[in-house]
């Protein structure tokens, strides 16, 4: 049998994380076929074709698919499933909201957040906040899988030689109406695959005190910008910023925390981060457990020093 990936994509062609996924499923030694599933997708189809390691892409092109909501999506899995060992996503908001749909719908085992493969039935995954990893195993039969994609190399964009297949369309499920989208614009590196990442707590007080106090040395460092849910929650920093558990976990090489508590929901998400920086007035705040450098010191004071000194 082989193993299907659900590809997420944006303007730019399929997104690192599931490239990541592609580098997963490939682990289990099957074949691995990827399914592409949106409007317009010539274009990226022609490209994803070269993604190393698939042998198949499904294509699905057709107008129910062109949002990704996971109600016209689901059908069209509902349809494939029995051709394959196992469902892989991304442990993106995108396979977090898709793959449980078509778990349950098919009554089917589902494994989430997978950071390592030991057997075609058997995989570690993070409880508890991360404070813990299960080994797990699953019973024979279809599986339905996220991986973690920052664990997961993500396959190379080029080199692979996929045959395309045509899918016909399994139409629109009329359970969801698509209203609008609201796309943060920036220049800035997206936030689960940035290098660096700069995070503020809710110790930064303002939506506006937010930006203007860690922008300026986002620019510097060409960082992606993060935040505690606390931050988010209380509407100084946009829902898709929240780092940790419930929001994105990310590896990057530099992460510096201003401000941040270090709430274990929080950390499960930087555990993966080379190098872990914290600036807190607190000494016993619990980030200095985990951070390599720590300073016990004002944001306020630090952020705008730092700025200064790398513009030198
Ligand atoms: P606080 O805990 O209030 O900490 C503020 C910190 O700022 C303190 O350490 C203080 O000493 C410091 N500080 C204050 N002023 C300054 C200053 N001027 N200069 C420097 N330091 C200063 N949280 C997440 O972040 N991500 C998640 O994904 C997440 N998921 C959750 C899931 C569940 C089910 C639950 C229950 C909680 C989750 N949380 C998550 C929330 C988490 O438990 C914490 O409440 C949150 O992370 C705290 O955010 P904070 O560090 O901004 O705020």
């Amino acid at each position: 049998m082989s193993i299907l990936v659900i590809a997420e994509i944006d303007a730019q062609g399929v997104k690192a994380a599931t490239r990541s996924a592609i580098t997963a499923a490939g682990q289990f030694g099957e074949e691995v076929h990827l399914l592409l599933a949106g409007s317009n997708l010539e274009g990226i189809a022609s490209k994803a074709k070269s993604i190393k390691g698939l042998s198949k892409i499904l294509l699905a092109d057709a107008p129910e698919y062109a949002q990704g909501i996971a109600e016209n999506l689901t059908p069209l899995l509902k349809q494939l499933a029995p051709n394959y060992s196992t469902i892989v996503a991304a442990a993106t908001s995108f396979g977090k909201n898709l793959l449980p749909r078509v778990a349950a719908l098919l009554n089917i085992v589902m494994v989430s957040e997978v950071t390592q493969i030991i057997a075609a039935r058997t995989f570690v995954r993070p409880m508890y906040a991360g404070n813990l990893n299960a080994t797990v195993s699953a019973p024979d039969g279809l599986l339905a899988m996220t991986v973690r994609p920052t664990v997961f190399e993500a396959a190379a964009e080029n080199g692979g030689t996929a045959l395309i297949e045509m899918l016909t369309a399994t139409g629109d499920a009329g359970k969801t109406q698509f209203i609008s989208r609201e796309l943060a614009v920036s220049d800035r590196p997206e936030l689960a695959t940035a290098k660096v990442v700069i995070s503020g707590g809710r110790s930064l007080g303002s939506k506006e005190a937010f930006l203007s106090t860690l922008s300026p040395l986002a620019e510097q460092l060409g960082a992606a910008i993060g935040a505690t849910r606390a931050a988010v929650d209380s509407g100084m920093a946009p829902n898709d910023s929240q780092v940790g558990q419930t929001g994105t976990v990310i590896a990057p090489e530099l992460y510096i925390a201003f401000g941040v508590s270090g709430a274990a929901q929080h950390v499960g998400g930087i555990k993966d981060a080379k190098v872990i920086v914290a600036v807190n007035i607190d000494a016993e705040a619990p980030i200095f457990q985990v951070a390599d450098y720590g300073l016990v010191a004002d944001l306020f004071t630090v952020v705008p020093e730092l700025t200064a000194a790398l513009k030198q």
